[in-house]
């Protein structure tokens, strides 16, 4: 059974007269635990940003038969796991750097979790908009009671001296500061890593070297959660289309068609964290293309 905690969330995807509305959690359980989809808000995006190497008409015709606009309203939904032993939350939003997001407390607090009762926070990536929660404006950590767990290739990735080069000071800045505010409560893990009983990562590089998904098994229930290997549902009919911030765009795109087809196979129940929320649904094959069932009730 699945129902609404903190405020009913009823929108057209992409809505932006609604996007203010975008908090709140959605609940749902796989197997013995606890699942919650935790809104942080939202933030407006060109669509060039996703689809970096779309042609152009191509692009505005696919955008125009979803019934979406050239901006799009794009949607931070983090995942909380309750496991009775253990309160996992996966990604932690932009925080408050736009006044549509930075809700990710107040949808905690929805659902009845208090920052302190966080005692794992996994973060898939270092972008700015997987990591900007982690830290409060202070830049002390967000949860701190939790150990914060990156993996070991995205440390070295953000930290290497030819980040500064390859992404510039204006949006290396912001992911060092966080990673810094962190400090003792970080714990590097390899991209397979076993992070509880029933939780496990799953190495997605491309988007950047050390990105993951996360699988969660509990009593024969199976999610699994993925970050910027698809942000937007365009990316399942179109894989070989480029986030722009991708940074292997060849990698990106196999580790997409990877994901595509074994989440299409298994009939997995997914969680997309830029996905409309509460951002579930499961991957389809439609012929030669795959498609995108959302499920708004579990
Ligand atoms: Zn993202």
């Amino acid at each position: 059974m699945a129902n609404w905690c903190g405020r009913r969330l009823r929108f057209n995807r992409h809505d932006t007269k609604h996007t203010k509305l975008m908090t709140g959690s959605f609940r749902f359980h796989i197997g013995a635990f606890t699942c919650y989809s935790v809104s942080d808000g939202t933030r407006t995006y060109p669509a060039k940003a996703f689809f970096a190497n779309a042609p152009d008409d191509v692009l505005a015709a696919a955008l125009a038969r979803h019934g979406q606009s050239a901006e799009l309203v794009t949607p931070f939904s983090s995942l909380l796991v309750d496991t009775g032993v253990s309160c996992l939350l996966v990604d932690t939003g932009t925080g408050p750097v736009v006044d549509t997001a930075g809700k990710l407390l107040d949808s905690l607090r929805g659902a009845g979790y208090a920052p302190e009762a966080v005692d794992t926070v996994v973060l898939t990536h270092g972008h700015a908009d997987h990591i900007g929660g982690a830290v409060r404006r202070s830049g002390q950590p967000a949860f701190p009671n939790a150990r914060y767990l990156l993996t070991r290739a995205e440390w070295e990735y953000w930290m290497a001296p030819a980040m500064l080069l390859r992404a510039g000071e204006s949006r290396l800045q912001p992911t060092r500061a966080i990673l810094d505010g962190l400090k003792d409560g970080l714990r590097l893990i390899e991209a397979d890593a076993d992070i509880a009983p029933g939780i496990r990562a799953l190495p997605a590089p491309g988007h950047t070297p050390g990105n993951i998904a996360l699988e969660i098994e509990s009593a024969g229930d199976r999610l699994v959660l993925i970050p910027d290997v698809f942000a937007h549902p365009l990316h399942l009919e179109h894989p070989d289309w480029n986030i722009v911030a991708d940074a292997d765009a060849a990698q990106a795109v196999a580790t997409r068609r990877r994901f595509l087809e074994r989440l299409a196979l298994a009939g997995t129940l997914v969680l997309v964290y830029h996905f409309a929320p509460p951002g579930l649904g499961r991957v389809v094959r439609q012929g030669d293309v795959w498609g995108w069932e959302p499920i708004e009730r579990l």
